[in-house]
């Protein structure tokens, strides 16, 4: 028997009882002839103690930081108790020991605060792994694993694998590709998501499928992105919008109770896409605070059908304002308080490139009634009082103006509501805050190619009510400045996102069953009947067999992880992950492969 009991689980009720424990050693502190040492396994730190008998032995065999010790001895009662660890109470006096392993000196300290840098800690991941905090990670990967799995199996989900060297499933993202060897010339693709795979699976009749399963997109990696990551895939048959919504909103507030303890007993809330625009400025919006985005000017041309107020902001001969194409607000509760340094500061803030605006305005709506602001010259005091009104600025407010191209400047003033609400302490980490952002554009415009694009994936369908609009109208686009009074523009989608705290965690959609339909959303891609029957003769194919109506979502697994455990990085949540440039530091990967590689998959290099 290798070991009687983990280092985690003595207790003073064992006191007595001789053990046999197994692991690392953490630390080895010595006084006079007595030797101290933490052993440590996955399970916890136990403290081990060499009398004055065992000296000699152990200047013969010297132990050292991460040795694999194996120990056998008593459980005794500690003189000297240590209360923050589980086996505080109690050591173990050590009657025999073997070194069953040793080790260098570690490149970093595996302790909870490591010495060590990211990209060392990366490249000896194996050891970063051995420490608590990114163990306590991993198991809230599995708790939320587990936890996602039990809901699934107990309403009549089925775990189906599906293939990862396929053709290609456009998701918006390039492929990996790996060549064939026993085809020369040709290549898979890795999966981007098994999307068409579990819509085939419905038209077999498996109407509840999932899989906790990795895609694979060939990204530019934006921060904290990985080119391999996981999904909670679902699929079901014979459903609508609503018992998707229903079911998946079920799972996340299933995860939150076993992973979080925390009921989350509300509705969860919901918002139509062009709200999301309009009230915060993206589509995923962080509805822990208020604080929404208001819209004093907006281009004609712009998606949203909403009014705005640009008569109150036009013509005072300010030229920012009368030649921007969008003025937004934001009113700051009690930020009539702020200093000339702490506006200097945002306005440094809002000029940074990653923001990209010019300037900052403010009207500050005093205590006592009064508006001062730093458009003054242009706005007379009733203006900027009714500007104030449509603000919705109270008595020791401020309101905070951008102004600029309409994407842009909407942009930035999401990011400065993020940015406020982060400084007003209005996002707290241990409140979760659920929504459903609703009716999507079903296509956007791509002005490279002057052609629609699906705006979540080619097999999303249209609203029911907008699929005459769909089918009756010429998707080309004769007018390109014009493109959003195509009446494709309009038309929106049966989709839906999930968004946490900001974040989004699963996106979804009713799919088109139907083979006309999706040969018509094909073609409003631009691709021809060729290519639709090239790339995805497959599934139009089996669209003529009785394909049933069908819809699923996939949720961000590592992104689920990261937001419950309370971390920026998602890196921290995957056991092996890959750094910013998609490398795996650990293994050297990407890397070149040798000419006889090569020769067998009929490939040549060619660097220019
Ligand atoms: N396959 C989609 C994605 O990866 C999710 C879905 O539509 O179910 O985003």
């Amino acid at each position: 028997m290798f070991r009687s009991h983990t280092c985690g689980e003595l207790r003073m009720s064992h006191v007595g009882s001789v053990v046999t424990l197994a692991g690392w050693i953490q630390t080895i502190r010595k006084f006079g002839a007595i030797t101290f040492v933490d052993l440590r396994d996955r399970y916890g730190i136990t403290q081990l103690v060499f009398n004055e008998s065992l000296s000699g032995q152990l200047d013969n065999n010297p132990l050292g930081r991460e040795f694999v010790l194996q120990v056998n001895g008593k459980v005794i009662e500690r003189s000297n108790k240590n209360a923050s660890i589980p086996t505080g109470d109690i050591e173990i006096e050590i009657q025999s020991f073997s070194i069953l392993n040793k080790s260098v000196t570690p490149p970093f300290t595996i302790q909870d605060d490591t010495d060590g840098g990211d990209d060392l800690r990366m490249k000896f991941r194996y050891l970063d792994l051995r420490r608590n905090p990114v163990k306590k990670n991993l198991e809230l990967r599995y708790a939320v694993n587990r936890s996602a799995r039990n809901y699934l199996h107990e309403h009549q989900f089925m775990d189906i694998e599906t293939p990862f060297l396929i053709k290609s499933t456009p998701e918006g993202a390039r492929d990996f590709v790996v060549p064939s060897r026993m085809n020369a010339g040709q290549f898979y693709a890795l999966p981007q998501s098994p999307q068409t795979f579990k819509q085939l699976l419905m038209v077999s009749g498996y109407d509840r499928y999932y899989q906790v399963v990795k895609c694979f997109r060939d990204e530019d990696l934006r921060a904290d992105r990985q080119p391999e990551f996981t999904q909670i895939d679902c699929e079901m048959s014979f459903v609508e919008q609503e018992d998707i919504l229903d079911m998946f909103e079920g799972l996340i507030k299933r995860i939150f109770k076993d992973v979080k303890g925390v009921e989350y007993t509300d509705q969860v809330e919901r918002m139509t896409w062009e709200d999301a625009m309009w009230q915060y400025g993206n589509d995923k919006p962080d509805i822990r605070f208020g604080m929404q985005i208001h819209t004093l000017k907006k281009p004609a041309s712009v998606y949203y059908n909403k009014t705005d107020q640009s008569a109150l902001i036009n013509d005072a001969g300010f030229a920012v304002f009368d030649g921007a194409e969008s003025v937004l607000a934001i009113t700051v509760p009690s930020g009539a308080a702020y200093t000339r340094k702490q506006l200097d500061e945002l306005t440094e803030w809002v000029k940074r490139p990653q923001i990209g605006m010019k300037g900052l305005a403010y009207i500050r709506h005093n205590e006592d009634g009064t508006v001062k602001s730093s458009i003054d010259k242009f706005y007379s005091e009733e203006r900027l009082k009714k500007i104030a009104e449509t603000t919705k600025a109270n008595k020791g407010d401020i309101i905070l103006i951008l102004a600029g191209a309409e994407e842009r400047t909407r942009k930035a003033m999401s990011e400065l509501r993020l940015e406020l609400g982060e400084q007003l302490g209005l996002r707290k980490k241990d409140e979760f805050k659920l929504l459903w952002v609703l009716d999507f554009p079903l296509f956007e415009y791509s002005e490279d190619d002057n052609r629609w694009v699906a705006r979540h994936h080619p097999f999303t369908s249209p609203k029911p009510s907008q699929i005459s609009t769909m089918i009756e109208n010429d998707p080309a686009i004769k007018d390109a400045a014009n493109y959003l009074s195509h009446p494709y523009a309009q038309i929106k989608a049966n989709a839906y996102d999930m968004v946490l705290n900001g974040n989004e965690i699963g996106g979804g959609s009713i799919r088109i069953y139907q083979r006309e339909l999706q040969e018509k959303m094909f073609e409003a891609l631009g691709m021809s009947k060729e290519e639709a029957l090239h790339k995805f003769g497959f599934l139009l194919g089996a669209f003529e067999y009785g394909a049933p109506p069908h819809g699923g979502i996939a949720f961000g697994f590592d992104r689920l992880c990261a937001i419950l455990g309370g971390s920026e990085s998602i890196r921290d949540f995957i056991a092996f992950p890959k750094n910013n440039s998609g490398r795996d530091v650990m293994l050297d990967a990407p890397s070149s492969i040798d000419d006889v590689q090569l020769n067998e998959l009929n490939l040549k290099i060619n660097l220019s």
